[in-house]
């Protein structure tokens, strides 16, 4: 297993202003290096503390925040389109299609935060 390279990553090096505190205190305590069938690179995830007020925050790389957003947008239209089906058909279909129709609302919220976060604690 290799260590993940941050030191050339600003997202993982840079100091932010806590939103929560206003202090430039929130350093990168996490980086996660998302793969595709543990090959292909697909974005990171970066997770920020603030060491002042203990303030935890998510923000995505900009490829993972293009790809989330794209796909978190299409899952709840997929979801509806199941759940039409499950109307007249199988009941299963109303069940699986709700949830991924959550799912997809979820993914939205959870990238649109990660965000505002990023733009809330802005790098000093
Ligand atoms: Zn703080």
């Amino acid at each position: 297993m290799s260590q993940l390279e941050t030191a050339n990553d600003p997202r993982a090096t840079r100091v932010r202003r806590c939103a929560s505190c206003g202090q430039p205190s929130v350093h990168c305590r996490e980086v996660t290096q998302h793969l595709y069938g543990g090959l292909i690179p697909s974005g990171r995830t970066y997770v920020h503390a603030c060491a002042g007020c203990g303030a935890e925050f998510e923000t995505l790389s900009p490829f993972r925040l293009v790809r989330d957003l794209f796909f978190a947008t299409i899952s709840p239209f997929v979801g509806l389109l199941v759940v039409l089906y499950g109307i007249d058909g199988p009941w299963w279909a109303l069940l699986v299609g709700g949830l991924m129709t959550l799912f997809g609302l979820y993914w939205i919220y959870a990238t649109i935060r990660a965000f505002v976060a990023q733009v809330r604690n802005p790098a000093v």
